[in-house]
């Protein structure tokens, strides 16, 4: 089934960008995924083609008109009656690689891009749009946020990614971040890779990686062990200590 990716956008010269090349590009290609871009100021009704208007109650910028985005939204929805709807604000709930499996897991996804000041409000309540963070900054429009969007939901795709298990073992999958990662040399600039790697003692191997894995997610961000093991950890320095501690 192909994953269909529609973005609604002031500048749909943006897309594909980055996801044209690359894993991304090649299921792109293959027909893995999907892209149609709706330019939103094809629904704006004045001569000029306005799509947006000064803050009510005064203040910098401007912002998008509701219902300039409620005709982009509903000729999207049209085409797509199946894709959820996602607006990418500073606002909203953040991303999560969980809410990325999810999208993945379903026929596609419609993303609403902001610009200026962002969106009239009101088009929350009058659309069925999530409102998604890409994280605590912010960016001059959605276009980039829709991308990092996509492409984390492209390259969960069957087929997208070449080993399975790359997925699977990756950060944020099991609530950790990944264990670090070596390559040869063995040795560099004096550094050598861990001993337990070199073993070829798979138990151990494993047993290394988890617990790399904890302390590392422990004192890195405590904010996602606390919600790992469901407790109250302790403070990130003290953690950082254990860290070199039992650093190998
Ligand atoms: N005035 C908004 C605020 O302070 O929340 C910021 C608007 S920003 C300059 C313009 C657009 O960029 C937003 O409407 C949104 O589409 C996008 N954007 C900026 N930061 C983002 C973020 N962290 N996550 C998702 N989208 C973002």
């Amino acid at each position: 089934m192909t994953f269909a990716a529609t973005v609604l956008t002031l500048y749909p010269e943006m897309f594909p960008g980055p996801l044209g090349v690359s894993l991304a590009g090649r299921a792109l290609a293959r027909g893995d995924w999907s892209l149609d871009t709706v330019q939103i100021r094809d629904f704006a009704t004045d001569k000029h083609r306005t799509v947006d208007d000064t803050p009510a109650g005064g203040g910098a910028g401007m912002v998008l008109k509701a219902d300039v985005l409620s005709a982009a939204i509903d000729h999207a929805r049209a085409q797509q009656p199946d894709c959820p709807v996602l607006a990418m604000t500073p606002r909203g709930t953040p991303l999560t690689q969980a809410r990325v499996r999810e999208l993945a897991a379903g026929p596609g996804v419609t993303v609403l891009c902001g610009r200026f000041e962002g969106f009239d409000e009101r088009i929350f309540a009058g659309r069925d749009v999530e409102e998604v963070s890409i994280g605590d900054i912010v960016l001059s429009g959605g276009e980039p946020a829709a991308l990092m969007l996509l492409d984390a939901c492209i390259r969960l795709l069957p087929g997208v990614m070449g080993a399975p298990s790359s997925g699977s073992e990756e950060s944020f999958e099991d609530g950790l971040l990944e264990y670090p990662h070596y390559t040869r040399p063995v040795e560099w600039e004096g550094r050598t890779i861990p001993e337990v790697l070199r073993s070829g003692d798979h138990a151990k191997i494993a047993a290394w990686r988890k617990h790399k894995a904890e302390i590392d997610t422990r004192s890195r961000r405590p904010d996602l062990w606390e919600r790992h093991v469901g407790a109250r950890v302790p403070s990130a320095s003290g953690a950082r200590q254990e860290t070199k501690d039992q650093d190998t």
